[in-house]
């Protein structure tokens, strides 16, 4: 096996792949239910087990020094993190830092919006998987409608150089609403990408009776709109098609159809300081203690970081046919 090297201060792993690329959960706490991600009654941890906001920029500025260039702050649900626009604030505009994006349900961003492009958030995704209202109380078990597409208005209004719709479908759910959806999302000049459902965590229902293939999705909008294979990237493991004549593109994160594991740039990290090496595997190394023993000096951190390299996984290894989740985590504890 090789070892992991590090060339002028930059992450790769064992099989020669660029991590540039962290997503921190900010909070497990998260204002929906939505019945793939989470079970309707979850704990969530006591304050003193989840990093504090100046841990958060702290990690940040570490990994930016190592040559991550793109962060994406996510959770749980990050906007109801209290005080969470001072993180945004304080590393919006780090040198090295190439983008601040967002992961968000869209609840609070009729407050946001603005402030988070002032601080320097380029890109923002908002997960929205119904149009319906009812429907949308429906998966987000407790979602108002009305007050997500109020919040998608307040970033358009707010000028972000991309906003996209994260949609996972799921069969008997809102299956029937792709076409509706990606209509939605050309007449709002938005981007919308969907989701697999993957196997994380234990929900209410069977992962293999609402899954839905992404290959199955591809050929329904192409019944409906012309569909052009794109090679661009958002530095993300996406597949983009742009629909002729819109400003939209159609992007298709699977999972399970299109193993994107050769290509992946990422890590994460979640609001316990848990460093996840990838999302489908358990391997993982803990910084909570190192930041806390050793508040002055990075260099720990920066060795175990380093460390971490040697056990990224080559792939996750999602078999809906397994009865259990693919991993215990749901993706509310990881971050999205
Ligand atoms: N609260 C924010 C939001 O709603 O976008 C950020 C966190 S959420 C966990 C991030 C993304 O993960 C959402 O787009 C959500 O739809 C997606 N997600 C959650 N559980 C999933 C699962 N089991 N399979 C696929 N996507 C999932």
């Amino acid at each position: 096996m090789l070892a992991p090297t590090v060339q002028n201060n930059v992450l790769i792993d064992r099989y020669g792949r660029r991590v540039d690329y962290i997503r921190l959960s900010i909070t497990d706490r998260c204002d929906f239910r939505c019945v793939y991600c989470r079970s309707e009654d979850m704990s969530f941890l006591p304050r003193d087990e989840v990093l504090s906001l100046e841990e958060c920029a702290r990690l940040v500025k570490i990994f930016v020094s190592l040559g991550v260039g793109k962060v994406r702050i996510t959770g749980g649900e990050p906007l109801v993190r209290k005080n969470a626009l001072w993180l945004f604030e304080e590393i919006g505009q780090l040198p090295g830092l190439r983008e601040l994006v967002v992961t968000t349900n869209g609840s609070q961003l009729e407050q946001y919006a603005q402030a988070l492009r002032d601080a320097g958030v380029k890109r923002i995704n908002i997960s929205l998987d119904s149009l319906h209202a009812e429907r949308f109380r429906k998966i987000t078990r407790v979602g108002d409608l009305d007050k997500v597409l109020r919040g998608l208005a307040a970033a358009r209004q707010a000028g972000f150089e991309n906003i996209k719709l994260n949609t996972v479908l799921m069969r008997g759910f809102n299956d029937d609403e792709t076409i509706n959806l990606v209509d939605f999302a050309i007449a709002q000049n938005i981007d919308i990408s969907f989701i697999e459902e993957m196997p994380l965590g234990e929900v209410d229902h069977t992962r293999n009776s609402t899954f839905i293939s992404n290959d199955t999705t591809l050929k329904l909008l192409q019944q409906h709109h012309t569909l052009i294979p794109s090679t661009e990237s958002t530095g993300g493991p996406a597949r983009y098609w742009r629909i002729p004549h819109t400003n939209t593109r159609v992007g298709f994160i699977s999972p399970h159809s299109h193993n994107f594991c050769e290509s992946c740039n990422r890590i994460r990290i979640t609001c316990k300081g848990e460093l996840y090496l990838c999302l489908g595997q358990e391997d993982k190394v803990d910084l909570m203690p190192l930041l806390r023993e050793f508040p002055y000096d990075d260099a720990p951190l920066i060795e175990a970081i380093l460390g971490s390299m040697q056990i990224k996984p080559k792939g996750h290894d999602f078999d809906l046919r397994r009865a259990e989740p693919a991993v215990v985590r749901f993706m509310s504890v990881t971050g999205g």
